[in-house]
């Protein structure tokens, strides 16, 4: 599955990085490191990752690979 995060709108809260570490990582306080295509085996952690984002910067599937938003 395909990720985007928006990193003008992430504000570093890490939840995405605590729900899917496979995915998302913090590098240093608050730069996101992040998997572009995450493995379908990620695809449940990568969801709740995208529901917990407090600033909903993560999109996932067709909306990341429209580019929409
Ligand atoms: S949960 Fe959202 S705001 Fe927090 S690090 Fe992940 S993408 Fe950024």
């Amino acid at each position: 599955m395909h990720i985007v995060v928006d990193l003008n709108r992430c504000q570093g809260y890490a939840q995405c990085a605590f729900l899917a570490p496979g995915v998302f990582t913090m590098h240093g306080e608050e730069s996101l490191l992040y998997t572009p295509v995450a493995p379908e085996d990620q695809r449940a952690r990568v969801r709740r990752a995208v529901a917990a984002c407090p600033v909903q910067a993560i999109l996932v599937g067709e909306e990341a690979g429209a580019g929409a938003r």
